[in-house]
């Protein structure tokens, strides 16, 4: 054992330990473990059950072992007596695969044996809402370009600042934050790093967030499209891959846009997936209303409708801010934080084995412009469109397994029944006398 965190818990002055998963939907569950306890659940785990999660079990099955990574630790920046833990599911003495901390765990040993690691950042937006959920929680955010508006975001500096500091003295690298293209719109920004780390972070940063404005008062929401109106809340992840030496694969000089002939194949991988990713990437139903959006009030939705690229151009799928690096535009704040980095392995070394052809990169405004881009692929409408295209993808099959996909279809599928079965109010207007 490398880490003993009973005498971490005393060195650190723990006295109780989150011992927390992610299920497939993302959703953070945990048991909060007294520093007494945790020798015996370091090493077997905290028991769930795995029917009452967000994942493909049956109340039949027996304990679901959550087995803490000693690495992941996080004390509590609002409440350093408790230390945070992501963990890895076990159920009869072997890994779940079919959980999404080790379906990224999978992907990025697929990288390995190829020789890359993968390093990212994700761009997390939130929205600062009141406490039922009902409208923004400042009524004077009413800019019709909110974005980077200095009174807004400094009328949220006491929350801001305390997830800001939190994250200083974590040492995760904060650089800068901002209020966003929205009303009552944030974004935080924190150094990219390995693909696991950035996906426990990203897991951390939303439970902080919530957490930090609840005690402010406020309610922070990921939500895909809370507001209509509104430009939506993406999760954009800046990728690129490095060999086993440290060095950066995707970077060319000699490139007009400075990538790697490399990077072209990783590209076309993810273009190429793209329809299938987005059940991944653009996980609920709320999440259509976000991607092939009309004009918000600010002018852009700042999210994609086509599967395009572009050099510095945000109105594409993927962005290519500078050499050696993509951004990836498609996800949102509801995507898994670990299949979302799963998700973009996945397809990216898909693109590296069958040496995928992204295309001709479009220099024009998808926005004003989109008819232009002939042939483009474009994005699933929604949710059940995603998630066929998922359930029929041979290279996502290919690439986590068929199982894996087929649990992942299966939850989403009950997830779309729900939401048919229930019946809105624009049906009722547009259907009452027909
Ligand atoms: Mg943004």
């Amino acid at each position: 054992m490398a880490v003993d965190l009973a005498k971490v818990a005393k060195e650190k002055k723990i006295k109780y330990f989150l011992i927390s998963f992610s299920d497939m939907f993302g959703v953070a569950r945990s048991k909060l473990v007294p520093a007494a306890a945790i020798k015996g659940m370091q090493k077997n785990g905290a028991g769930f059950a795995g029917f009452a999660a967000w994942l493909d079990m049956s109340p039949a099955d027996p304990d679901l072992l959550a087995i803490p990574d000693p690495d992941s630790l996080i004390q509590l920046p609002w409440k350093r007596e408790v230390g945070w833990l992501a963990s890895d599911l076990w159920m009869g003495g072997k890994p779940v695969e079919a959980s999404p901390r080790i379906m990224l765990k999978r992907q990025i040993e697929r990288a390995a044996k190829l020789g890359y690691v993968m390093k990212s950042g994700v761009e997390c937006e939130f929205h600062l809402v009141n406490e039922d959920g009902s409208g923004l929680s400042d009524t004077r955010d009413t800019q019709e370009k909110p974005c980077y508006d200095q009174p807004a975001l400094m009328r949220r500096y006491d929350v801001i600042s305390e997830i800001c500091d939190a994250m200083l003295d974590l040492g995760w690298g904060p650089y800068q934050n901002d209020h966003e293209d929205g009303n009552g719109q944030f974004e935080m920004n924190w150094d990219y790093g390995p693909c696991l780390e950035t996906a426990d972070r990203h897991t951390f940063f939303k439970l902080m967030t919530r957490q930090i404005a609840e005690n402010h008062g406020l309610r922070a929401t990921f939500m895909p499209k809370p507001f209509l109106h509104l430009t939506g809340n993406g999760c954009h992840c800046h990728a690129s891959l490095w060999d086993k030496t440290g060095k950066k694969c995707l970077f060319d000089g000699k490139d007009e846009l400075g990538m790697s002939p490399l990077s072209y194949n990783f590209l076309g991988g993810m273009m190429h997936s793209a329809e299938a990713l987005c059940a991944i990437f653009n996980p609920t139903v709320n999440s259509y209303k976000r991607i092939n959006a009309p004009a918000t009030s600010s002018g852009a939705t700042w999210a994609p409708n086509t599967v395009t690229y572009g050099g510095n151009n945000r109105t594409h799928m993927v962005r290519i801010p500078d050499g050696g690096r993509f951004e990836f535009r498609l996800m949102d704040g509801a995507a898994n934080p670990y299949l979302l980095q799963a998700g973009v392995l996945a397809g990216g070394l898909d693109g590296l084995i069958n040496k995928r052809d992204p295309g001709k990169r479009l220099d024009i405004n998808m926005y004003t412009e989109g008819h232009k881009a002939r042939g483009a692929k474009k994005l699933p409408l929604n949710m059940l469109d995603a998630v066929r295209k998922l359930d029929k993808s041979k290279e996502m099959n290919e690439a986590f397994g068929r199982e894996n996909i087929q649990s992942f279809v299966k939850l989403k599928m009950q997830e779309w029944d729900s939401f048919c079965h229930h019946l809105t109010q624009w049906e009722r207007d547009q259907t009452l006398d027909c």
